[in-house]
């Protein structure tokens, strides 16, 4: 009897380490439901991070793996409401593919989970290592940020780094500037007022660093370009949704007397850019759809428009239906984030407010990317912001200035 106790433990330990979540590091973020070490079976749901938007986002550890075992990771939503009343539905946090890392830094996706009838996705994966990481998406978090911003800086003498602001929880929201300050042309690309939309800081990335290339040589002699990988740094890195945070998220919060700081400064920083050299073209990367392909959203007065405005809108988007075509094309006609529906709110996103603080010639538009595919990888993601690259040297080559 003795030795029977003594060597059943022992047993099941050499044939299995106990499993371990971990989130404590930037952008951790899973509220472990149930794990069922005899099964191999964790059960998670996105953390709520109360007033801080949507519980979508999920990113984790998982240690205690035997290298070849097969386990099971089943996601569903966050069961409390995350405003008042309203409960997110479990689509936004299950995507069809899990991603998967083994250093945190190459990330592929799973092969595709199965959903049950009460709206638990499952994902059976094998174990590559003692230790994985698991998320929603491949993640970018504020170090990410500062080591993509080093790299260009350090591949452009002419690239001046800057800080933006720093959040309500002291952290620094940091951007680049690359060009002379009073360039012909100055542009404007900043991206994750949405925390959760990870994927537009990966297409932001791919952007940059088509932009420090030589393919971009011309279009950075003639261009001052200010960029910003993530303006919600706070929840970016707490693992935190933003959208629809209390009492507003930094989409919303583009009015006379912005909440957080670094809309202020942005707003600052872009009205003395207007005018002091005139603003040529504002982008906000967003990536909020499931089923969605890529697209523009377009000013909601894009039908009413005449002369100078209407032709640089019209040229923007024919441009960029020829040069986004991988990993997929860009729908060639704007969207109209026609959901929004009173001219106040409209009036508090990022490009409404610019197209309202800057002139005829400027354009201000959205991009976003759908997250829900495969294809959606690091590498998919930057030929999207490659794209973007080049439909703003074609674009810009064009002088959108001219009478
Ligand atoms: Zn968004």
């Amino acid at each position: 009897m003795m030795q029977r106790l003594f060597l059943l433990p022992l047993f099941a330990i050499t044939l299995h380490a106990e499993l371990q979540v971990r989130t404590d590091f930037e952008g951790g973020n899973a509220e472990v439901v149930t794990l069922d070490q005899s099964t191999r079976t964790l059960r998670i749901m996105p953390a709520l991070r109360e007033g801080r938007g949507w519980p979508c986002w999920w990113s984790f550890k998982l240690e205690g793996l035997t290298v070849g075992e097969t386990f099971t990771l089943e996601v569903q939503a966050q069961s409390k409401p995350y405003r008042e009343g309203t409960v997110l539905a479990a689509a936004w946090c299950q995507p069809k593919c899990a991603w998967l890392s083994l250093d945190g830094e190459t990330w592929r996706p799973s092969s595709p989970g199965t959903l049950s009838a009460e709206k638990v996705m499952r994902y059976s994966l094998k174990a590559e290592g003692a230790q994985m990481s698991l998320a929603w998406g491949p993640p970018f978090v504020p170090a990410d940020a500062e080591k993509l911003l080093a790299g260009i800086a350090a591949k452009l003498p002419e690239a001046k780094r800057f800080e933006l602001a720093r959040t309500h929880g002291g952290r620094p929201v940091q951007g680049i500037r690359i060009g002379a300050e009073n360039a012909p042309h100055q542009v404007w690309v900043g991206s994750r007022q949405h925390a959760w939309e990870a994927g537009g800081s990966q297409v932001g990335r791919g952007f940059i660093q088509w932009y420090a290339s030589d393919e971009a040589k011309a279009l950075r002699a003639n261009t001052c370009l200010y960029f910003i990988p993530i303006m919600d740094v706070d929840n970016a890195a707490i693992g935190a949704g933003g959208k629809e945070a209390v009492p507003r998220d930094h989409n919303r919060d583009w009015a006379d007397e912005p909440i957080y700081p670094e809309v202020a400064a942005a707003q600052r920083m872009i009205r003395d850019i207007h005018t002091k050299h005139g603003l040529d073209v504002f982008i906000d990367l967003h990536n909020p759809g499931a089923s969605d392909p890529i697209f523009f959203f377009g000013p909601f007065a894009f039908e009413r428009m005449a002369g100078v405005q209407q032709r640089n809108y019209q040229r923007w988007i024919e441009i960029a239906a020829a040069s986004i075509v991988e990993p997929l094309k860009v729908e060639p006609k704007y969207r109209f984030a026609t959901y929004v529906k009173t001219d106040e709110e409209r009036a508090r996103m990022s490009s409404g407010w610019v197209r309202a603080h800057t002139g005829d010639a400027t354009i201000s538009v959205t991009l976003e990317t759908g997250w829900n595919s495969p294809l959606m990888s690091v590498d998919g993601y930057g030929k999207i912001g490659a794209g973007l690259g080049r439909t703003l040297a074609a674009y810009i080559k064009e002088n959108p200035r001219r009478e």
